[in-house]
């Protein structure tokens, strides 16, 4: 595969020169562009802290880093269990976020019963991005990926849309009934002030310019309305354990690894809010086995179910612990906007 490249020096946030963080990185997780090597630099400037790839893909070869790729899963049917399961977690979100009941029976009963796994709760706070009811609200997900949590918002009341760049996951949205389009957000050409929310989960590090990215998702988000974006933190527990062998480092396909400062810096305008949260479990399980130099999709395929449970249950309880004590080290940044009336 031909990837043609361009070097990049300079922090793409605040223009100063960058240090070399990591050398000489190879593509590890699908294998999809052998012989290149790949540099991650950081920013010298220490409110900033940016980091960045370089050589970085130049934007017309990007697509060329995705003929593999995760979110090409198809979901699958779920069995009576999971159902009952995800009937309780809408019970919760109905009281935690204010969707509309509409569940009655034991779910409405049960459903307190999720406090007794309090790691578990970040979990099932990010399947809906945070996102609090809005009646009628119209809702764009910027990269759906597989659809589910697209379909699960649009199951609890939102009109919501989907775009996303790749061919395979807007096919699979119109067969499970999405209204999902094809292509870049910008390129979309939705009209100014439109959206109630608009949701974007690890999409932002694979953008070339995330500042015009921003602010064409400041444009079409109604006054009032959120944005509510997650992506790598590069201040993480699992960052600073693992080193080049960080499995967010993803390169080359992760162009931008935000700092909370960093991620913050892109809009100025608005009242920003940068946290992190206790979601990491598989990055740090894909983490343990590259630093291992294993392919950490062949082990978790390997695993048995019963064991599979066990690991991530343990690195949830470990990372929900741990950055409560050590407050910005999650392995995910939660980056929220609300657009001034
Ligand atoms: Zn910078």
């Amino acid at each position: 595969m031909d990837i043609r490249t361009k070097q990049k020096e300079n922090c793409p946030l605040c223009e100063t020169e960058g240090d070399y963080l990591h050398r000489d990185l190879k593509e590890r997780l699908f294998f999809n562009c052998h012989g290149y090597s790949w540099n991650i630099r950081v920013c010298k400037n220490m409110t900033c802290r940016h980091m960045w790839i370089d050589p970085s893909p130049i934007k017309e070869d990007l697509h060329k880093l995705y003929t593999e790729y995760y979110t090409h899963d198809l979901k699958i049917s779920i069995g009576p269990l999971k159902k009952f399961y995800q009937e309780i977690i809408e019970q919760y979100f109905c009281v935690m976020f204010n969707y509309p009941s509409r569940k009655r029976g034991t779910t409405k009963w049960i459903w307190p019963l999720l406090y007794f796994f309090p790691w578990r709760l970040p979990l099932l706070n990010r399947k809906i991005m945070y996102l609090p009811y809005v009646k009628d609200g119209r809702l764009l997900e910027i990269g759906f990926g597989n659809g589910e949590r697209l379909g699960l918002l649009s199951s609890l009341g939102w009109q919501a849309i989907g775009v996303d760049f790749d061919q395979t996951s807007v096919n699979n949205g119109l067969r499970e009934g999405l209204r999902v389009s094809l292509g870049d957000v910008t390129e979309q050409k939705y009209p100014d002030d439109y959206f109630d929310a608009i949701i974007s989960s690890h999409v932002i590090e694979h953008i070339p310019d995330p500042k015009a990215w921003l602010d064409e998702c400041m444009r079409i988000l109604k006054p009032g309305g959120r944005l509510i974006c997650t992506t790598p933190n590069n201040r993480s527990l699992g960052h600073s354990l693992f080193e080049r062998n960080w499995r967010d480092l993803d390169p080359p396909r992760h162009l931008h690894i935000f700092s909370p400062a960093s991620l913050c810096s892109l809009i100025t305008s608005e009242k920003t809010r940068c946290t992190t949260s206790k979601v990491g479990a598989s990055t740090l399980f894909d983490s343990y086995w590259l630093y291992k130099g294993y392919d950490p999709i062949v082990k978790k395929n390997q695993l048995n179910k019963f064991a599979y449970l066990l690991i991530f249950e343990a690195l949830h309880i470990f990372e929900w612990i741990s950055s409560a004590v050590f407050r910005v080290t999650g392995e995910e940044l939660v980056f929220l906007v609300v657009k001034q009336r």
